[in-house]
C-alpha cells in the first residue's frame, strides 16, 4: 500500500503504528488527514484539518469531540486487519478515559477511573453501610420495615439533616472537582479562560448537546449501533438518559425549595412538582440507560475500548438502579418496603455524586468545552 510516499510530509507514516496512545492517536489522525474520506461524518475531521500540526492536548480535545458514532470505523479501508489498523472510535474511547483520570483531582483517586466499577461499588457500599449506621444510631432500625406516611415520612427513617448534609458536602465537592477539571482541559487544550466566556459559542455549543447533534450522524442518520448500519436509538436512548437526568435534577431542586424555603417535608402528592419532574425524568433515564445498556451488549466490540465499555455499563447500571429506586419509592412509599427503598435509593445517588468527576457522569463536562472550542474554531475558520 503506497498512501505516503518517502521524502512525503507523511514518510513516518510507512512504519508501524506505535504503542503509546497519544502518539497512536496523533498517527491514526495523520494517516486521517491524509485521506480525509470521512470528513462529513462529524466535527471531529473539519476540527482535525485545521491543525496543521497535531499535539497532545489537541488530541484530548478531539477525542471529547468525538461521539462514538463509528461510521468512520465500517468505511475505513485502513482499518484491522489493514497493517495501519485505524481504530478511531477505539483510540478515541482510550484518550478520553484517559481525560477523566488526566484532569480530575485528586490525583490520589485518579487511578481508580480505570475501574470504575469497583470504584462505584465501593462508594455505594459504603453509602449503604453509612445510612445503616444513621439509622441504627438515631432511631429503631426496626422502623426501616414499619409503614410510615404523611409528611416527614421520610424523616421518621433518616434524620433529614443525614440526608441533607452529606448531600450537600458531596455536590459542592463534585462541583470542586468539575470546576478543576474544567479551567484545567480548557487551559491546556484552548488556553486563556477568558476565551471561555464566548457567549456565542456557549449557546451554539449548548444547543449542540442538548440535541446531541453529533450522534445523529453526517447525513443525520444516527450512529452505527449496534453493528454496521446506521441507527437513531442510540441517539433517542441518550437523548431520553440526559433530559432525564435533567428532569430529576429540577425535581430535586424544586423539593429542596418546599423543603427549605417553605418548610413543607417530603414526601410529595403525586400532583406536586417535585413528584411530576422527577417521574418524568425517572421513567427517561429507566427507559434510556437501560436501553443503552442493551445496545452496548448487543454492538460490535472491534470499534470499541473494553475498559471503557465497562465504565459505562457500570455507569448506566448506577444511573438506573437510581431510577428505579427512585420510582419504586415513588410507588411503594406507604408500605413497610419504604425505609430499605429510601436507603438503597440514596446511597445509589450517592455513588453518582462521588464518582461524577472521574466516571463516566464527567465526559459531559469535557464534551461540552470541546463543542465550545469547536463552535470557536469553525466561527474564525477563514
Ligand atoms: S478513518 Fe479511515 S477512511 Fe476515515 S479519514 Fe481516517 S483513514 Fe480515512
Ligand atoms: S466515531 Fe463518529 S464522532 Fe467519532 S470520529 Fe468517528 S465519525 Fe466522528
Amino acid at each position: 500500500m503506497a498512501l505516503f510516499s518517502a521524502g512525503s510530509p507523511g514518510k513516518r507514516l510507512q512504519s508501524m503504528p506505535p504503542d503509546d496512545l497519544v502518539e497512536k492517536a496523533i498517527w491514526q489522525l495523520e494517516v486521517c488527514n491524509a485521506c480525509r474520506y470521512c470528513e462529513g461524518y462529524c466535527a471531529v475531521f473539519p476540527a482535525m484539518e485545521r491543525r496543521q500540526r497535531l499535539t497532545e492536548p489537541d488530541v484530548y480535545y478531539l477525542a471529547n469531540l468525538c461521539h462514538d458514532c463509528r461510521p468512520c470505523y465500517y468505511a475505513c479501508m485502513y482499518a484491522p486487519p489493514h497493517e495501519f489498523a485505524v481504530n478511531i472510535p477505539q483510540t478515541f474511547s482510550e484518550v478520553r478515559r484517559r481525560t477523566y483520570s488526566r484532569y480530575a483531582l485528586p490525583g490520589g483517586f485518579t487511578g481508580l477511573t480505570g475501574t470504575n466499577f469497583r470504584l462505584l461499588a465501593m462508594v455505594a457500599a459504603l453509602s449503604l453501610l453509612f445510612f445503616g449506621a444513621v439509622v441504627a444510631l438515631t432511631s429503631d432500625p426496626a422502623g426501616i420495615f414499619s409503614v410510615h406516611d404523611g409528611p416527614g415520612a421520610f424523616e421518621e427513617v433518616i434524620p433529614y439533616a443525614a440526608m441533607f448534609l452529606p448531600a450537600v458536602l458531596m455536590a459542592l465537592y463534585a462541583v470542586v472537582a468539575i470546576v478543576i477539571g474544567v479551567v484545567r482541559f480548557w487551559g491546556e487544550t484552548r488556553g486563556p479562560l477568558r476565551d471561555l466566556f464566548d457567549l456565542r459559542a456557549l449557546v451554539g455549543a449548548g444547543a449542540d448537546a442538548l440535541t446531541v447533534r453529533f450522534m445523529q450522524g453526517g447525513e443525520d442518520n444516527g450512529c452505527y449501533y449496534p453493528g454496521e448500519g446506521a441507527s437513531k436509538s442510540r441517539w433517542l436512548l441518550h437523548l431520553l438518559v440526559f433530559w432525564g437526568f435533567i428532569f430529576a435534577f429540577i425535581a430535586t431542586s424544586i423539593a429542596f425549595v418546599y423543603q427549605d424555603i417553605l418548610g413543607t417535608p417530603a414526601p410529595y402528592p403525586i400532583l406536586s412538582l417535585p413528584v411530576m419532574f422527577g417521574s418524568v425524568g425517572g421513567i427517561g433515564m429507566i427507559v434510556g440507560a437501560t436501553g443503552l445498556v442493551y445496545l452496548k451488549w448487543r454492538s460490535d466490540p472491534a470499534p470499541s475500548d473494553q475498559v471503557s465499555a465497562a465504565m459505562d455499563y457500570s455507569f448506566l447500571a448506577v444511573l438506573d438502579l437510581a431510577a428505579i429506586t427512585g420510582m419504586l419509592l415513588l410507588g411503594l412509599r406507604g408500605t413497610p418496603a419504604m425505609g430499605s427503598l429510601l436507603i438503597i435509593h440514596l446511597a445509589m445517588v450517592f455513588a453518582l455524586f462521588v464518582t461524577a468527576p472521574y466516571g463516566k457522569l464527567a465526559h459531559f463536562v469535557y464534551r461540552y468545552l470541546a463543542l465550545v472550542q469547536n463552535r470557536i474554531e469553525a466561527r474564525q475558520q477563514p
